[in-house]
């Protein structure tokens, strides 16, 4: 589910890179994790997406690329 709210982001460029402020362009490595993540603080049962994707700037001069599981703070 969440993997094509990512590439919809990407493809619509509401995926924006934190670095150079363009749209980010690739993304890779999408893993789907459990349903709800234990966030070990004793209080709160974090109900993520439960997905990790490899995001990739790829405009021209700029590296920027990251390995997260709160890809959705990227999408505007
Ligand atoms: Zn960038």
């Amino acid at each position: 589910m969440s993997w094509q709210v990512i590439k919809d982001a990407i493809k619509d460029q509401k995926m924006v890179c934190p670095k150079c402020k363009r749209p980010i362009t690739k993304h890779e490595k999408y893993v789907d994790m459990v349903a709800s993540v234990w966030d070990g603080a004793g209080d709160s049962l974090q109900e993520t997406s439960g997905s990790k994707v490899t995001l990739i700037c790829g405009n021209q001069d700029c590296d920027w690329k990251e390995r997260t599981e709160f890809w959705n703070q990227y999408i505007e």
